[in-house]
């Protein structure tokens, strides 16, 4: 959920011939809520402290830094900007949330957003729904699903019946699992539990719906060793950066994904940030990766976009 001068030199730079593409796979489409959006700076999760249960909770995220990403102002203000940096920078956005926002994005521009639905709970859609609005057309993707802040497990029987829907449609799926941020219990989400976000609580799922395509959001972080074996066993399981990639220090940033790559899995890694209220954090997420000097420029190239063509199925000729 969450540029330094050399970044913004070396966009202002590469903006006079076409940037390679990137696709983001993980974006939130939702309105501007001023009670709801604040400055923020990232990476910015080491250990926020708090004085304890009795007192109020810490804020969730950091100012202490020269210059904090804005938020959107309103809901123009976003579609206006995050639709120009996506021109600007050459980005595809896989983005789920709000059907007005999503299809009024859509709208304008339809090359540069693909629109996905994400159930975490039976109560939200029943699955006659479900199928009938991935059966509209509109819909390319089915997430963001997140039981794990509902204290639910991905593999819950209650979900079953719509992964069923997805596999037999051929829709792929992205599954928040892992972190949720530090100390999200205590600030909103009192049926989060950590433990519902080990990787390993796929594998019914994985078993159930053998053809299913699944993406695990967040890469199962911290669960390095759990993702590891996962995606060991499960040949097709593709993980994303979204989240961690801006808002945990850059050093244990680096060390997750170098170990990710290390471990043999560069080419299922998916580019996301977990994009809600700050335009500027499509630039922000990007210079991480840019940045990486244990990565070759094919392996970013497999990260940004490459990774993305193969697992959504998508056209690569669309993009030239
Ligand atoms: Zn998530």
């Amino acid at each position: 959920m969450f540029l330094c001068l050399w970044l913004a030199a070396g966009l202002v730079a590469q903006e006079s011939k076409k940037r390679p593409p990137i696709i983001d796979v993980h974006v939130h489409a939702m309105k501007v809520n001023p009670n709801f959006s604040s400055p923020m700076c990232p990476w910015f999760l080491s250990s926020m402290p708090g004085s304890g249960p009795n007192q109020p909770a810490p804020s969730f995220v950091n100012l202490d830094c020269v210059d904090p990403l804005q938020p959107a102002l309103s809901d123009a203000d976003m579609q206006e900007k995050l639709l120009a940096t996506a021109e600007r920078l050459n980005m595809v956005l896989v983005a789920s949330g709000d059907p007005e926002v999503l299809h009024k994005w859509h709208a304008q521009a339809p090359d540069r957003i693909i629109p996905s639905l994400g159930i975490s709970n039976a109560e939200q859609m029943s699955v006659e729904a479900f199928r009938d609005s991935l059966n509209s057309g509109f819909y390319k993707v089915m997430g963001e699903v997140a039981p794990q802040y509902q204290g639910m497990s991905p593999s819950d029987m209650s979900l079953d019946a719509y992964f069923g829907v997805a596999e037999e449609l051929g829709i792929p799926v992205g599954i928040h699992m892992g972190t949720g941020g530090n100390g999200m219990i205590n600030i909103n989400n009192p049926k989060y539990r950590a433990s519902l976000g080990q990787p390993f609580l796929l594998e019914d799922v994985l078993a159930r719906h053998p053809k299913l395509k699944i993406w695990v959001m967040h890469a199962g972080y911290p669960m390095i060793d759990q993702m590891i074996a996962l995606m060991g066993a499960n040949a097709y399981v593709y993980v994303d950066l979204a989240g961690f990639i801006w808002s945990y220090p850059l050093e244990e940033i680096h060390a997750y994904l170098k170990r990710l790559v290390q471990a043999g899995f560069g080419k299922r890694i998916l580019y996301g940030t977990d994009f809600m209220v700050w335009p500027k954090l499509l630039e922000t997420s990007i210079g991480v990766i840019e940045n990486a000097n244990y990565l070759s420029e094919d392996q970013k190239r497999d990260i940004f976009f490459n990774n993305a063509v193969r697992f959504f199925n998508l056209d690569p000729s669309q993009f030239e």
